[in-house]
């Protein structure tokens, strides 16, 4: 409750608007005409279900695949009937597990080349317990070269705590068949702040993680999943999570270790070995999104498709968008959604931040004011980058402002397929 009036009148101050956030329900869309954008592919089908997870997801099955994989097709049709053979700036395949529909996976970036002209990185998460030669050869075949592998923990304990069905003893070998693939970039994705964990242990599985030769690691705390799905699995383990002084511990821990051993900080969770390619998830801001419960991001309006995987197939083979909500950007909207992600990244283009904001703008100059008063950054000609203490309680404030939306779209998406309009 505190965390809404919080976050409601934090909203008010900055996006300057009584007005809520609205998404209403949608028939069709209508287009502008764009010469690019990146795309995500959503794969909701997963072997395995870990507890806390919060993500768009149903249990693998077959006969579900086989129409789902129509249905994408349908999609991309729909789209490329609206925008014409635009360039495809990037693409990212996650989910639910993408590997589960491997076969299906080729098929799909077939028809996008055949559709649209892509002209920069693919990116896939996997799974460590779908990869051997066969399915990591047929990803490099697909054009793949970013990959991402869901490690989690190389902790048995953590690993059955959390749900996964893997042994840790499977994981070098993985990471040794990626490493040894044609792939330009690995990262590997690791959980922290788990029930129970101690700073050493996260240390441990960090040293693990480095050790295995890996180009990048993101690590997340439990806690940026949306609270009452943390809640839930909290209550159904009977388990406490670390308190947020032991969290942050535990980032500063992190973040000093991953520099200490050459790496660089290229998002508040994501540290790169420097050379190589950014493995990035979530840092694109124009993009179309295919399958269930996607999420789409096209000029100033955001859509979302229907959660349900039923409906989702039943209206792509009515020749229908499955769209079931929109939400329309204010000016000032897109501009927060703009610095929002530069929090991610955890650095801030002068340029570009005077540009959309103006230089005198009343908010920007409290921002930057607090950032160095608080030391939570430092700026130079160019740019202003958050210090560690600012990447963590900066993010922090952020991660909570959002989950809160996130959370309330999500749980109604999720009960209704075509859910009325949602007020937040
Ligand atoms: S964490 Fe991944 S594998 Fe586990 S249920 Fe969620 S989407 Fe599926």
């Amino acid at each position: 409750m505190l965390t809404q009036i919080i976050t409601r009148a934090i909203r008010r101050y900055l996006v300057g608007s009584r007005q809520e956030f609205i998404f209403k329900p949608i028939d069709d869309i209508k287009l502008p005409s764009i010469e690019k954008i990146d795309m995500y592919i959503h794969i909701p089908f997963c072997k395995n279900k870990c507890p806390y997870c919060p993500y768009n997801k149903i249990m693998y099955d077959k006969k579900l695949t086989e129409l789902y994989l129509k249905a994408i097709l349908t999609e991309i049709e729909q789209y490329y009937n609206r925008l014409g053979r635009i360039k495809i700036t990037s693409i990212y395949i996650g989910g639910g597990t993408p590997t589960n529909l491997i076969d299906e996976l080729g098929v799909i970036l077939e028809r996008i080349r055949d559709r649209f002209i892509i002209t920069g990185n693919i990116c896939i998460e996997t799974t460590p317990s779908d990869l051997n030669k066969e399915t990591v050869s047929k990803l490099v075949s697909y054009g793949i070269n970013l990959v991402s592998l869901g490690v989690q923990s190389f902790n048995n304990e953590y690993l059955q705590l959390i749900g996964r069905n893997y042994k840790a003893s499977i994981l070098y070998p993985v990471i040794e068949l990626l490493s040894s693939s044609n792939f330009e970039s690995i990262n590997i994705d690791l959980m922290f702040a788990l029930p129970g964990q101690t700073v050493e242990e996260v240390i441990l599985d960090l040293k693990k993680a480095i050790s295995s030769g890996v180009n990048q690691i993101t690590l997340y705390p439990l806690f940026t999943f949306p609270y009452s799905t943390v809640g839930k699995y909290l209550n159904l383990k009977r388990v406490k999570m670390p308190n947020i002084i032991t969290r942050k511990s535990m980032y500063y821990a992190i973040h000093d270790f991953c520099i200490d051993n050459g790496f660089k900080r290229v998002s508040v969770w994501g540290f790169n070995r420097g050379e190589f390619p950014r493995y990035s998830s979530v840092t694109r801001d124009n993009y179309i999104g295919f399958g269930a419960g996607a999420g789409s991001h096209i000029s100033k309006t955001f859509y979302l498709n229907t959660f349900s995987v039923k409906e989702y197939i039943k209206n792509c083979f009515n020749e229908k968008l499955p769209v079931a909500l929109k939400m329309d950007f204010t000016d000032s909207m897109t501009r927060y959604y703009w610095l929002y992600w530069r929090f991610y990244d955890t650095y801030i283009p002068k340029g570009q931040l005077f540009e959309l904001f103006g230089k005198n703008d009343k908010n920007i100059q409290l921002l930057l004011w607090l950032i160095n008063i608080l030391k939570l950054g430092e700026e130079d000609e160019e740019n202003v980058f958050l210090s560690k203490k600012g990447a963590f309680w900066l993010h922090l404030i952020q991660n909570y402002f959002v989950l809160n939306y996130i959370d309330k779209i999500w749980s109604v998406a999720m009960k209704k397929p075509w859910p009325d309009e949602i007020r937040i």
